[in-house]
């Protein structure tokens, strides 16, 4: 592998990662500024032309085209420059804002999540146009809310259409699948909701009231209980209406990418895995429909006790969708759900916020054939085609604005802990992911 790529890689991530462009809180506006700026910088250091696109609401959009040969067809490549927070920097082997190298890994926030994946692209193709060997003309389009839920990114592209024009889309964000160079095949849908349980006007003593009153905590827990059946299959009535059945091949594929129950439990720490009866790992998350707790607040949680009988209790739950579903009509059961199996005493609150289908994606094209030979060859291993559990509800706007095809490729290691401390870019995939971009941009 050359070693000069992989040098200016870490120079180019370098230079990016040291911006705190965390989307997520208010108070990084000024950085999220600095980091387009840097990387408007970079872009144009290297010949391309850029563009900031400004949103009403979201984060700047950095646009950055290289035009080599009008005959010649056109790539936009997607990625994000925001990123979670940090948590708490101390459990950092480094500074989250420096790359740091370590045990043969690239230690920073950010560095796969997503500044890392797109830079290698970024690296991959500075370098082979500097050397005339670029085969393609080639734009970025660089998001600053994909970690917030942009609501706006498909108005942007519809009002950008002719300057993101091009024959297909390109993403590399997420992880690898058992150690296989890896192609995703679809997506999950998804929507978030809150639900609130209100019991009694203000929080009461619970000496004096505890045992004779509704308290909310209790009657939310009840409710949330009853979610999910015994078989672990959803309990919600409609729930698995309208999905499309795996077909045989997928439920092949899906076997093939050899699940290892061990190796999950040593990477999240869980002691049992909870499928449903007879669905293996990779259908039950990629193909499958859920609902998850994903927050719960009620009553006192301080230091010490307050002893009291909480009026209000809180859930935070999040749904994925399969493909063919209708987000709209698996909600609306659920509000059903709710109303039928709340008490009388209990007055509840639904929130619902945007919601998105399941998509799948094109697999049996000419391009990701050719994709996936140039993977193999660099990876040495048979590429994995996955469906994913997660969603990146732009790639359905780029499929309808732009009319393209979008091709979805992760470059992570699987233990990289994105959106958790010590987000690391194993040095070997590096130099597998530069070597696969460098060949393919080169064709
Ligand atoms: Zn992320």
């Amino acid at each position: 592998m050359n070693k000069n790529l992989i040098n200016k890689f870490k120079e180019n991530l370098g230079g990016i990662i040291k911006y705190k462009s965390i989307s997520t809180d208010k108070a990084y506006k000024q950085e999220m500024k600095k980091t387009v700026e840097a990387l408007e910088t970079l872009f144009k250091r290297n010949g391309f032309k850029t563009q900031v696109l400004k949103g009403k609401t979201t984060n700047p959009y950095v646009y950055a085209g290289l035009n080599i040969d009008k005959n010649k067809k056109t790539i936009l490549i997607y990625g994000h420059y925001d990123e979670m927070p940090v948590g708490d920097t101390n459990k950092w082997v480094g500074d989250p804002f420096k790359l740091t190298e370590k045990n043969g890994r690239l230690y920073g926030r950010g560095v796969i999540d997503n500044k890392g994946q797109f830079l290698i692209h970024f690296t991959a193709v500075t370098e082979l146009a500097k050397n005339n060997n670029l085969k393609y003309n080639v734009k970025f389009l660089l998001e600053g809310n994909e970690e917030t839920g942009n609501t706006e990114i498909a108005e942007v592209i519809r009002v950008n259409r002719k300057l993101l024009s091009c024959d297909f889309v390109l993403i590399s964000d997420g992880e690898t699948t058992a150690n296989r160079p890896t192609i995703e095949a679809g997506f999950r849908g998804g929507s978030n909701v809150t639900l609130g349980f209100k019991t009694a006007k203000g929080d009461v003593h619970s000496g004096l009231y505890g045992g004779a009153i509704p308290n909310a905590a209790h009657e939310l827990s009840i409710l949330i209980s009853k979610f999910y059946d015994k078989n672990n299959k959803v309990a919600i009535l409609g729930f698995y209406e309208g999905l499309d059945k795996p077909t045989k091949s997928e439920l092949l594929n899906n076997k093939s990418l050899k699940f290892s129950s061990l190796k999950l439990k040593e990477l999240t720490g869980i002691k049992s895995l909870k499928c449903e009866k007879g669905i293996d790992f990779f259908t039950q998350t990629g193909l499958r429909p859920m609902l998850t707790v994903s927050g719960m607040k009620s009553g006192y949680t301080d230091e010490g006790y307050n002893n009291i009988v909480p009026c209000y209790a809180e859930a935070k739950i999040n749904f994925r969708f399969a493909a063919s579903q209708d987000p709209r009509k698996i909600l609306s059961d659920f509000k059903k759900f709710v109303m039928r199996n709340k008490p009388s005493y209990v007055s509840c609150e639904i929130n619902v916020s945007s919601s998105w289908p399941a998509l799948k994606m094109a697999t049996k094209t000419k391009l990701v054939e050719n994709i996936k030979k140039i993977l193999e060859e660099v990876y040495k291993e048979k590429v994995a085609f996955r469906f994913v559990g997660g969603s990146i509800p732009v790639i359905g706007f780029f499929k309808s604005i732009l009319k393209t095809q979008v091709v979805s490729i992760p470059l992570a290691n699987e233990d990289c802990n994105m959106h958790g401390t010590n987000e690391n870019f194993k040095l070997k995939l590096v130099e597998k992911a530069l070597e696969f971009s460098t060949s393919f941009f080169a064709r």
